[in-house]
């Protein structure tokens, strides 16, 4: 394949490191990825060039700074596709994004009995914000079952649509599974209904095109760092019928449009959800990451990720002895695994100390652990970055793993 991995890994100086003495051989990007140059490189001209507060001023470099925030936004827009800019709104990731339409849909359209869908394989950050609005408003939360293989089971996703469905809200690519979720047949299904859906697409954006207006979502929520961009920034695209109805997340400078004692208007959109400074060092540092992935092409990174992951799930399972979570036939970008009789925390720490970053533990998805019955996994995940030398790096440490433990 004509991909240009050396270019590439050159662009991330953070890869070019020894960790206890051993290349670094990072599969730990379903956490959070490294970032290229031109995006360390886009902040730092805000910080030396032109950095001032935004909106406020009629100052040249407030008018510099606005103009680079706004045209972030655009490039996010239409990155996924978003009707108009103003469906776009900057939050600080995907779980504040989620907390946002929890709290500003439910405040606004749900009432007690009213029932929101998740499925079992979700992240804290698409569990947690739910029940909280259960306490609050008496709403009541249904989950899709996972399969053994990993995937979500349609058809008890069926029969759990109910005349108070209000809200369904699926992750696109689990994180612990690799699963890619038949969203649009989620959505097709619970608008036949009328319900809304929210997709959470922290695990999706950085390894498949994504159309939210072919997809009709009505909201869609990711992260700047899963996707070379930035910490502390993410967005929520929503759709404008539901964004112009819904009420504030948080008040304060930015989102009003007028202020007394008595009374406040709010801002028009995508303000009114924008309250406080906004993060736009970190808002153009994620346009950097999204013109990164354009310039190599998502087609492109899908494919190379899509052979490296075929590759090392081969090599992996031609050791012998070992489980895999989810091994659904989509599926992607991760692999997830416990060496038989060992536990994840061990393996983990040994990879470590061969220079191996992988992640061990529940990841942020207990429920799924609970489902499997298993303490956690291995999760190696892979970036636009990995090689197939790296997976044979993580197959040689892992045969290491296992002579240490006899
Ligand atoms: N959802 C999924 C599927 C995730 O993988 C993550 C991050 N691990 C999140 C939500 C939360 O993302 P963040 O911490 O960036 O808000």
């Amino acid at each position: 394949m004509n991909y240009p991995i050396e270019a590439i890994r050159n662009d991330f100086p953070i890869l070019t490191q020894q960790v206890h003495g051993k290349p670094l051989v990072y599969f730990d990007n379903g956490a959070t990825t490294h970032k290229p140059r031109q995006v360390v490189e886009a902040m730092e001209e805000v910080a030396f060039r032109y950095n001032s507060n935004i909106h406020r001023g009629v100052h040249t470099l407030s008018n510099l700074c606005t103009e680079a925030f706004e045209n972030a936004r655009q490039t996010v827009a239409s990155f996924i596709g978003a009707h108009n800019s103003h469906e776009v709104i900057f939050t600080r990731g995907t779980t504040e994004s989620i907390n946002l339409v929890a709290y500003s849909f439910g405040e606004t359209f749900l009432q007690s009995g009213d029932e929101v869908i998740i499925s079992g394989m979700e992240h804290h950050s698409n569990i947690v914000p739910w029940q909280l609005l259960q306490k609050r408003k008496g709403v009541v939360l249904k989950v899709i079952p996972v399969l053994d293989n990993g995937q979500l089971d349609m058809e008890v996703f069926r029969s759990l649509i109910s005349r108070r469905t209000r809200l369904v809200s699926v992750t696109h690519v689990s994180n612990v599974l690799g699963t890619i979720n038949p969203i649009e047949e989620i959505i097709e299904i619970a608008h036949q209904h009328n319900i809304a859906v929210l997709i959470d697409g922290a695990q999706a954006v950085q390894h498949l095109a994504v159309d939210v207006k072919k997809l009709d979502c009505d909201f869609y929520a990711l992260s700047g760092h899963k996707l070379y961009g930035p910490t502390g920034i993410g967005v929520l695209y929503g759709k404008e019928k539901w964004l112009n109805q819904m009420v504030p997340y948080q008040g304060g400078g930015e989102m009003i449009q007028t202020v007394t004692f008595e009374e406040t208007t709010f801002n028009e959109l995508p303000y009114k959800f924008e309250a406080g400074t906004p993060d736009f060092t970190g808002a153009i540092g994620l346009a950097a990451a999204v013109k990164y992935l354009q310039n190599i092409g998502l087609q492109k990174i899908h494919a190379y990720e899509d052979e490296l992951f075929n590759y090392a799930f081969e090599k992996l399972q031609a050791l012998g002895n070992i489980t895999f979570y989810g091994t659904a036939h989509i599926r992607g970008s991760l692999i997830s695994f416990l060496l038989n009789g060992i536990h994840p925390f061990d393996a983990g720490t040994l990879l470590d100390k061969m220079g191996i970053a992988v992640r061990t533990g529940h990841h942020c998805a207990q429920p799924l652990m609970e489902r499997f019955k298993i303490p956690g996994t291995i999760r190696a995940s892979f970036g636009l970055y990995n090689t197939t030398s790296e997976v044979d790096a993580l197959v040689n440490g892992l045969v290491k793993v296992r002579q240490l433990f006899g």
